[in-house]
């Protein structure tokens, strides 16, 4: 299921970051560092009476126009819009009504049942009624809130949650495969998936009146539901959002929240960049199967089998966990190998899904034991007694030891190497849980 998104707008320095920061806490942000943002700005998923959502601090972008702060408002408008299902606008109490705030309200009006009007810097609360004034840019009645120490704040949130589309509205888990197509702009991810839809498929159905558009397309095959997530944005190009890349970052983490698969496009006249092997890492600390596709192949001239597996080769060197990871070559301008992409979507999810009984687990387990044991320490022997696979999706085994600390990082490759060559586990990631076995008291 897809998660709902809430946006924070406003001018400068009305307490947009100071807010965001406020609801996420202590949890991680994702922070964009990229060219183009011109301060830290985050995203997060955060979590308020039980649902949990991805909150945008959307401000902060450089822009080339003559007046930067309006430009800059105008886009956060824009991706706020066509990307959050609440948006919060926050306003400064202290300055009452600025221009351009009355700017913002215009643009926000026509969609204001998403809008929330946050007055912010009420730090006194209990006297401060300069939040009233608000009431006049037309959006309701406003929230006062001081971000800086925490005021209004949980009445905030209760509002944004109560705003929230219901959770049917956001999208069954109805037993498909979700796999998101990831790459840098440009590298052909869209060609890709209109090759993979079929040519004949519009690749966005837009329903009237949808300016969000978390629109997924879904494609039958060999009697699977094959759902390729957020494919509008694949499609829609606004002059906004090329000059925004935070937007596909936060396309992209988006994307992986949702997906089982991703497949990570790669251009192949331009080689695997550093951003794309950022992407295919991302997804597979998130536990997504991962598949490389190295597309445009019909570009690669004097193109032979041992060009790519030179390629491929470096890159393995590179980034180690892609060892496991299919690379595939295909080109989405003539069709070649166009589906071995689907194939290996199927081959991925299930081998994500796939459960070892534990008797196996502990056969093979042994087996690497016998072959090679932990690596001893002075005066204390490190056993290794029996293992268990606890979860799927990604697959999860338990280790049980007499100590665990004392397992190097190297023995814990050695088992998920013995384990990918008892099981396969092709392109998932394999996680690996040592604990202590527990004292038995009788
Ligand atoms: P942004 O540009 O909208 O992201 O604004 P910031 O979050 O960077 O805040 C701008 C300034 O306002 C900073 O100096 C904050 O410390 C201050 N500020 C933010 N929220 C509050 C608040 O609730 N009360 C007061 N008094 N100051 C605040
Ligand atoms: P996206 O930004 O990643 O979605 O990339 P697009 O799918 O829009 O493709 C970017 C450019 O690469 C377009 O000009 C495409 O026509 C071109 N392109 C995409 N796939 C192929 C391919 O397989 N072969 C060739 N030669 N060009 C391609």
């Amino acid at each position: 299921m897809r998660k709902a998104t809430v946006a924070i707008i406003g001018r400068p320095n009305v307490g947009k970051s100071t807010l965001f920061n406020r609801i996420v806490g202590g949890r991680p942000a994702i922070v964009d560092d990229r060219p183009g943002v011109t301060r830290d700005r985050n995203f997060a998923i955060t979590e308020w009476a039980g649902r949990r959502f991805w909150l945008v601090d959307t401000g902060g972008w450089s822009s080339a126009a003559d007046d930067p702060i309006r430009a800059g408002i105008r886009q956060q408008i824009a991706i706020a819009l066509a990307e959050a299902d609440v948006v919060v606008f926050v306003v400064d109490t202290r300055d009452g009504i600025h221009p351009s705030d009355l700017e913002v309200a215009d643009r926000l009006r026509a969609r204001s049942e998403r809008v929330i009007v946050a007055a912010n810097k009420a730090d006194n609360l209990a006297e401060d009624t300069a939040h009233h004034e608000f009431h006049a840019l037309g959006l309701g009645d406003p929230q006062p809130v001081s971000a800086a120490t925490g005021r209004g704040s949980g009445d905030l949130l209760d509002r944004i949650v109560a705003r929230l589309p219901a959770e049917e509205e956001l999208g069954p888990d109805d037993g498909a495969i979700h796999v998101a197509v990831l790459g840098r702009p440009n590298v052909g991810k869209s060609s890709l998936v209109n090759r993979l839809l079929g040519q004949d498929r519009a690749l966005v159905s837009p329903e009237a009146g949808t300016t969000r558009d978390a629109i997924d397309s879904p494609l039958r095959y060999h009697g699977e539901t094959l759902n390729f997530i957020d494919t509008a944005g694949l499609r829609k190009r606004s002059k906004v959002e090329d000059e925004i890349e935070f937007y596909s970052t936060l396309r992209t983490e988006r994307a992986i929240d949702r997906a089982e698969v991703c497949v990570v496009v790669v251009d192949a006249s331009v080689g695997v960049h550093a951003q794309d092997l950022k992407i295919a890492r991302s997804a597979w600390d998130r536990g997504c199967g991962v598949i490389m596709a190295v597309t445009k192949w019909d570009l690669i001239e004097g193109k032979s089998p041992t060009t790519a597996q030179r390629g491929e080769r470096d890159v393995k060197e590179r980034a180690r966990f892609l060892r496991t990871v299919p690379f595939l070559y295909v080109s989405a301008l003539t069709g070649q190998r166009i589906r071995t992409v689907l194939e290996a979507i199927l081959e991925v999810a299930a081998e994500r899904r796939r459960r070892v009984p534990t008797a196996e687990v502990n056969r093979a387990l042994e087996e690497l034991v016998a072959r090679q044991q932990p690596p001893q320490q002075a005066g204390r022997e490190i056993k290794l007694y029996y293992g268990s696979q606890i979860r799927e999706c990604p697959p999860t085994f338990a280790l049980v030891s007499n100590d665990p600390d004392g397992i190097p990082e190297s023995y814990r490759r050695y088992l998920e190497n013995g384990f990918r060559a008892a099981w396969g586990f092709h392109g998932v990631p394999i996680r690996m849980k040592l604990k202590r076995r527990r004292r038995t008291r009788r």
